[in-house]
Order: structure tokens, then C-alpha cells, then sequence
């Protein structure tokens, strides 16, 4: 009860407001699961990485589904376990190390990118969280999906790891959790096979089109053509507000957990009626 009324309006109205900011930053901590202070998200009554939110239920996956999938005939491969030479660093080549069919983060060598850009696309990956348990919460098998840099499907160990739902696995970060958790143990083969449809704008720098996606976490449908709200940062909302060309890069997140990456292949969507 208390908690519920402890909301930011409550405590500017009725507290000393330092005291009473410090005591709800103090319970985020100690929780260590999610914020109050934050922007509410637009269209919804949570906070941006609230902690209250309702947690997804789990689902456990089978033990395989495109695990391994190989490349249809017009799929661009971006990693088959020998090179990346596909992607680019923060100081040139990519700098992750590559061993035994999958490439894993060097961590401190920054996120990677492919160097080519991709407009609407169906996009298949599979990721292994460490193996051995370290830290907690976002701390925890973190790296990440973006498109453009800016639009991040979120990678995390969310195998019994509770954290705020918009940042969990598979959650659009900061604005939507996934449907459920379908998310295997830590060091498990996991598979992600996303539609991304790029955003666009109008003349006028107008958004006329939201960038969407749908994401099938280990064969379990955890997005079906979501909307991002705009890009996803940390504690904020995301917009539109810079426009940029529909073709984009697609990132894989140093968040400093040595994280695997294998089978990467991308195939362009194409438009009905235009073979
Ligand atoms: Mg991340």
C-alpha cells in the first residue's frame, strides 16, 4: 500500500520532496529492479523501466526450433562462425573474437555493426548468455538487437534473473515487455527471428510510418508487429524526431558480458506483386 502510494505526485504534495525522492531512489536500488522517476510511456500508465509492471509469464521453449536454420537461396549471410567481415567496430574491423562457429564479445572493444544497411528485412540470429552467472538484473547477459543503433530488441540472461519488464529479454527496451519469456538457461543456444520494417517519413520530416517488428524468441512469438514508439534510450521516452533513410544498420550491443552471437542471415521482404 505504501508503495502504490508512493508515486512522485504523492511525494512532492506531501513530503519534504529531498527526503522523500532520496527514500523512493533508495527502494528502486534496494529492489534493484526498475525506476520511479522516470517519463510515464505515452499510451500506457508505467514508467519507463517500471518496476511494478507485470512480468511476463514464462513459457518454457522446446529444445530447439531454427536452431542452426541454414540461409534460404536469397539470404544475405552477416556471420556464418568465420569472419566479420560483414561488420564494422567503433575503430574499424570488429574486434570480438570468433572461436568454435560463434563470435563473442571482447568486452570494452564496442558494439558491432554490419557495414552494409537493409531496409525492411527478416532477420534470423541466435545468442548464448554466459554459461557462468554473473551480476544480476540488467547486469546479466546483456547485449542487444538494434536497428539503426536506435531501435534495440533487448538480448539478456531473463532465465529466473527479474528485472524491469520493458528490458528484459526480447522487450522493446523502455517500451514494451515481450508477450512472455521464452528464454532458455544461461550458456543455452537461443534463436531470434525478427521482421523489422523500417520507419519513414513524410515530406515535411513528419513520421508517416512507425518502425515495427515482430521477434519469435526459441519458435515463441513475443512481438507480432509491434510499434516502437521511436528510439529506445535509457530512462526516457524515445521519438521520431530525427528522420533518417529506411535502409539501416543492424548492431549487436557491447554491454560488457562476453556474449555469443552465431548464424546471422538476413533476407530482404520484398513487396508483393514485384517479384
Ligand atoms: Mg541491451
Amino acid at each position: 500500500m505504501l508503495k502504490r502510494l508512493l508515486t512522485p505526485k504523492f511525494i512532492v504534495s506531501t513530503f519534504v520532496v529531498g527526503a522523500a525522492v532520496a527514500l523512493t531512489a533508495a527502494d528502486a536500488a534496494k529492489k534493484g529492479i526498475g525506476y520511479t522517476t522516470t517519463p510515464l510511456i505515452p499510451g500506457t500508465k508505467w514508467h519507463v523501466h517500471d518496476g511494478d509492471r507485470p512480468v511476463p509469464r514464462v513459457v518454457t521453449p522446446a529444445a530447439t526450433f531454427s536452431h542452426q536454420a541454414p540461409p534460404p537461396s536469397d539470404a544475405i549471410v552477416l556471420f556464418d562462425g568465420k569472419d566479420l567481415s560483414k561488420w564494422s567496430g567503433p575503430k574499424g574491423d570488429a574486434a570480438w573474437k570468433i572461436e568454435g562457429g560463434y563470435m563473442e564479445v571482447a568486452p570494452k572493444s564496442g558494439s558491432i555493426q554490419t557495414r552494409d544497411k537493409f531496409a525492411d528485412f527478416q532477420l534470423h540470429l541466435e545468442f548464448a548468455t554466459p554459461a557462468k552467472v554473473e551480476g544480476n538484473s540488467q547486469g546479466r547477459g546483456n547485449s542487444g538487437v538494434l536497428f539503426n543503433g536506435i531501435y534495440e530488441v533487448q538480448v539478456l540472461d531473463s532465465y529466473e534473473n527479474p528485472t524491469y519488464p520493458d528490458g528484459q529479454c526480447a522487450a522493446l527496451y523502455g517500451q514494451s515487455p515481450p508477450l512472455v519469456n521464452a528464454s532458455k538457461k544461461p550458456g543455452e543456444w537461443q534463436s531470434y527471428d525478427i521482421v523489422f520494417e523500417s520507419p519513414r517519413w513524410d515530406a515535411e520530416g513528419k513520421i508517416a510510418k512507425k518502425a515495427a517488428v515482430t521477434v519469435i524468441h526459441n519458435g515463441v512469438v513475443v512481438h507480432h508487429r509491434k510499434e516502437y514508439q521511436g528510439n529506445t534510450p535509457h530512462q526516457r521516452n524515445g521519438d521520431y524526431s530525427k528522420p533518417h533513410p529506411p535502409e539501416v544498420f543492424i548492431q549487436l550491443q557491447d554491454h560488457s558480458n562476453p556474449m555469443r552471437f552465431r548464424n546471422i542471415w538476413l533476407r530482404k521482404l520484398g513487396e508483393y506483386d514485384k517479384p
